[in-house]
């Protein structure tokens, strides 16, 4: 996509944001969008910060980290699966760590961010639609995650985020997702009441964002409404065709 048509899909995401906010009597400012990058080349996420969209979403450790360099003035958010043995690669590199989702995978970020001499801030992950297909700790489970995850000590806990099931073919997206969103909300509500810094909600995507806007979202992680379809892999450092193997990341 070129850059004009990239710019007019970032007027119509924000333009459904600010309808949705406007009905919830909400402040579009109260929702950050995350354009999510993942399979992309640096030149769409370079488009997408150059049309003011900063905060950049991918679901891979390495892919975000081939990518950061080529980037300048992103904020990343790793939206996706986090290995434990890879905490180490994220750490010290002020990314938001959305999907926190059992207590070994704190302990290793914590441990780590130790090392490092910083606080790595997480969103911890429930799966509330429990969709044996997605990641995140049960319902009955949160609390007690977000409790443990906030006290280790180089660990901040600054909200929770989901991924509803997907709707039926033709269904109403915004329908399914919603009372998931409802739930994650009360979730959030009940953190909060014990533990303040828990503010934040990621939910919502391209085709449900209406919902979570309306259920409370302050992050939507939003892909193809803004740069179109995906590749079906991972983009790769050599996938650039004037790629010099010794800029790669070490
Ligand atoms: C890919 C992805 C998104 C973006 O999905 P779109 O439907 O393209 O907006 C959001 N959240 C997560 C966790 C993802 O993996």
């Amino acid at each position: 996509m070129t850059p004009e048509q990239v710019a007019a899909r970032v007027d119509e995401v924000r333009g459904r944001v600010a309808a949705a906010c406007a009905a919830a009597d909400r402040s579009p400012a109260s929702v950050l969008l995350i354009t999510v990058t993942k399979t992309h080349p640096p030149s769409v996420a370079r488009t997408a910060v150059a049309a003011g969209l900063v905060d950049l979403g991918e679901n891979r450790v390495e892919e975000l980290l081939a990518k950061a360099p080529l980037v300048e003035g992103a904020r990343w958010h790793l939206i996706g699966q986090l290995q434990r043995r890879k905490a180490r690669d994220v750490v010290g590199r002020q990314v938001l760590v959305h999907g926190v989702d059992r207590r070994s995978l704190a302990d290793a970020l914590s441990r780590r961010a130790q090392d490092a001499g910083t606080l790595q801030r997480v969103l911890v992950q429930v799966n509330v639609g429990d969709d044996p297909a997605k990641a995140g700790c049960g319902v009955a489970d949160a609390l007690d995650l977000v409790a443990y995850a906030r006290q280790l000590p180089n660990l901040t806990v600054e909200g929770l985020m989901t991924v509803p099931p997907m709707p039926p073919d033709g269904g109403d997206a915004n329908a399914v997702a919603r009372p998931h969103f409802a739930r994650l909300r009360e979730l959030r509500d009940d953190a909060r009441s014990r533990f303040p810094e828990v503010v934040h909600l990621s939910m919502g995507m391209s085709a449900d964002l209406e919902a979570a806007v309306t259920e409370g979202a302050t992050m939507v992680r939003v892909g193809t409404a803004i740069l179109g379809p995906r590749g079906d892999r991972a983009w790769r450092p050599s996938d650039d065709p004037d790629h010099d193997p010794t800029d790669d990341p070490a």
